[in-house]
Formats: structure tokens, C-alpha cells, sequence
């Protein structure tokens, strides 16, 4: 049976932390499920927040996904998936190039594929992976949280440590929820010394 294609394609979708880049995810895979393509979620391994083999949102909601380290991984479970989607990015230990030449052969084989992930580090420097991503993307999507501070829409994720923003020189990629960081806006988002 020859099976109707989705249409190879790139679908980023960005943003700060609390954005709701997980849960605009869980919805596009929800729908893709309830449509009965076949597909795969991935997600790093390095996201240990929530329990392993899952994707999981700030607000609880959770698919089942499989646990990668890097995107030849991904790549050796694509199997003959339609449609494969890909959180927390950022995380991933390959370089943007390795990255970007994965997800375009996966789109150029027909599959839509989907990636989630920050587009700033805590420093407010693009990620160079997305950065490469959403030059290639057909569909793009910035999502917003709102600055804890003032209430305007934030695009920046501020890492605190015992209440003070991070010195620049701490790791890039450190795990946490609520007590690390915090969505805030451009005013309010207080840089790395
Ligand atoms: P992301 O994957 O972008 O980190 P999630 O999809 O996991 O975001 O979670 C988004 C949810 O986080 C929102 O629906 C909201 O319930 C919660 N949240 C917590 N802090 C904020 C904030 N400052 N602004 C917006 N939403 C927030
Ligand atoms: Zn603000």
C-alpha cells in the first residue's frame, strides 16, 4: 500500500523557556496521531526533568517519546516514519551542521519534520543549530511566554543563580525548571557579566 505523503518538510518551532514550544509540539503530534500517520517523537536524553521516555510540558501534558543523545540516533529510528518531531534541540551533543544536514535529508526523503527548541542561550546568543533550522524551514513559528518582571511578552530565558543572574562563563546547557529560570523581556532581562 502506498501510503499518502505529508509532504517533506521543516517545521521549527522557538522560543524562550515557558513559551509553550513542548506544548505546540504535543499539539501538532496529537493531531498527526488522531490522523494515523505513522510517527516518533525523540527527545535528548540529557532532559531529565520529567520521566525518561516521555515528552512532558510545564503544564503536565505528555506523549511518549523515544530518548536520543544525538541526531544519528534519531536518523537510526526514523524507520519508515512519516512524520518525526524533535524537542528540546538544543540539547542535542552534534553540531548545527550535523544537525541541518540530517533534518534536510529527512525532509528531502518526504517526511515532515518537526523541531522544537530555544532559540537564545541564557546569555541571549542565538543557538547556532536553530539559527541554521530556521533559515531552512518552510514554516517557522516564535512563540512568546510573559516577562515575570513586567508583563510584557518575553523572548529571553534568564538563568538565576541563588537569585542573581549567571556569571557568562557558567555552562551553557544546565537542567532546571522555575527556580533557574525565568521568562522575562528585553528590558528586563539582565545580561551575563
Ligand atoms: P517550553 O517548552 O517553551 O518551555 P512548555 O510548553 O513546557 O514551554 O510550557 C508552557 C507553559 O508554561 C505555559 O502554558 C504556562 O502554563 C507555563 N508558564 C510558566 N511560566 C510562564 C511564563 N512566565 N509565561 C508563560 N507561561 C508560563
Ligand atoms: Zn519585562
Amino acid at each position: 500500500m502506498t501510503r499518502p505523503s505529508t509532504g517533506g518538510r521543516i517545521e521549527v518551532i522557538c522560543g524562550c523557556m515557558y513559551s509553550g514550544k513542548t506544548e505546540e509540539l504535543i499539539r501538532r503530534m496529537r493531531q498527526v496521531m488522531i490522523a494515523r500517520q505513522p510517527c516518533r517523537i525523540f527527545t535528548p536524553r540529557l532532559d531529565t526533568r520529567y520521566s525518561v521516555g516521555h515528552v512532558a510540558s510545564h503544564t503536565g501534558a505528555k506523549l511518549e517519546a523515544v530518548p536520543v543523545s544525538s541526531i544519528k540516533e534519531v536518523m537510526a529510528g526514523v524507520g519508515d516514519m512519516q512524520v518525526i518531531a524533535l524537542d528540546e534541540m538544543h540539547f542535542l551533543e552534534d553540531s548545527a551542521d550535523e544537525i541541518l544536514a540530517c533534518c534536510q535529508e529527512l525532509a528531502d526523503r518526504g517526511l515532515r519534520v518537526i523541531v522544537a527548541g530555544l532559540d537564545q542561550s541564557y546569555r541571549a546568543e542565538p543557538f547556532p543549530g536553530m539559527m541554521q533550522l530556521m533559515a531552512v524551514a518552510e514554516q517557522v513559528d516564535k512563540l512568546y511566554a510573559i516577562c515575570v518582571r513586567c508583563g510584557a511578552y518575553a523572548t529571553r530565558s534568564q538563568r538565576l543563580i541563588n537569585g542573581r543572574p549567571a556569571p557568562a562563563d557558567a555552562p551553557t546547557i544546565v537542567v532546571g525548571g522555575l527556580d533557574l529560570y525565568e521568562a522575562r523581556c528585553r528590558n528586563c532581562y539582565e545580561p551575563a557579566h
